[in-house]
């Protein structure tokens, strides 16, 4: 039974994931009841913002999406990990990239004034999603990671994720793994989940102390874990990438969220 999370401790923002927990995968088929769910929010005084690791959209086009299915979005509510990169960037002056995630955001990074294609001059190895990656496209990583001390920037370490077929495919933390393994001299870092700085960037954005937000995952491991030991309260749903709860007995018990229910809806918050 879900315990009534805000009776005695009341919530002051919600942290939501997009897949799994509004829509089911890169389709975007809204979750049943998580459109009325989050406009409910979206209508109300508690703040709330999205949490997430998608790195094959740009912001503005994640959230039409969105949109385009019922959910009424801004663009500030989403803390995505593309900004969050881009910042890294900056305030380094990293320029010459070379991205290693979807071909469909190279664009992306041209606008936002880098240069996505380096390789002789690469300062930074940046990893997303993309299902299109092949061991050539890796193999462009190695002289750059091996001999020129750039740096490995990973959006995310998802091990695995749904593509728009509901498939599972291997995600940036399975080459993220690959790449660390050959110990260059650059920096390995991570903005995404489970790494604390874009929980950081999200309690920013809602003004909220981490003991005030409720952070709401349908992946306990990748998302949950850090959020609970910041010292937020967490709910798991069952309507993304686990069916069931078995996946928490690869958890320290003191790591298990503080609701499991089956979607967003369920919650009796
Ligand atoms: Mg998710």
């Amino acid at each position: 039974m879900i315990e009534p999370l805000g009776k005695f401790n009341p919530l002051s923002g919600y942290l939501i994931d997009i897949e799994g927990v509004l829509v089911r995968d890169k389709r975007y088929l809204p979750i049943p009841g998580s459109v009325e769910w989050l406009n409910h929010l979206a209508d109300g005084e508690t703040p709330f913002c999205l949490v997430s690791n998608n790195t094959t959209d740009r912001p503005q086009d994640l959230i039409a999406k969105l949109n385009e299915v019922g959910f009424q979005l801004e663009i500030k509510h989403l803390v995505g990990v593309l900004e969050l990169a881009v910042q890294w960037l900056r305030v380094r002056e990293k320029k010459r990239i070379l991205w290693l995630g979807s071909p469909q955001l190279t664009d992306f990074w041209v606008e936002e004034g880098f240069v996505p294609n380096s390789i002789e001059d690469c300062q930074t190895v940046v990893l997303g999603v993309n299902p299109r990656l092949e061991v050539a496209d890796m193999d462009q990583a190695l002289g750059p990671l091996l001999e020129q001390g750039a740096d490995l920037l990973c959006l995310h370490r998802n091990s695995f994720y749904l593509d728009g077929k509901g498939r599972r495919r291997l995600g940036p933390g399975a080459w993220a793994g690959a790449f660390e393994a050959l110990g260059g001299d650059g920096q390995v870092v991570t903005v995404g989940k489970p790494d604390e700085k874009i929980y950081k960037e999200a309690l920013k954005r809602l003004g909220i102390l981490p003991e005030k937000a409720l952070f709401v995952s349908d992946d306990p491991v990748a998302d949950l874990v850090t959020a609970g030991r910041m010292g937020m309260r967490t709910a798991f749903v069952l309507s993304g990438k686990y069916p069931d709860h078995a996946v928490l007995g690869r958890l320290d018990q003191e790591d298990w969220p503080d609701i499991v229910c089956s979607c967003p809806a369920d919650m009796d918050i």
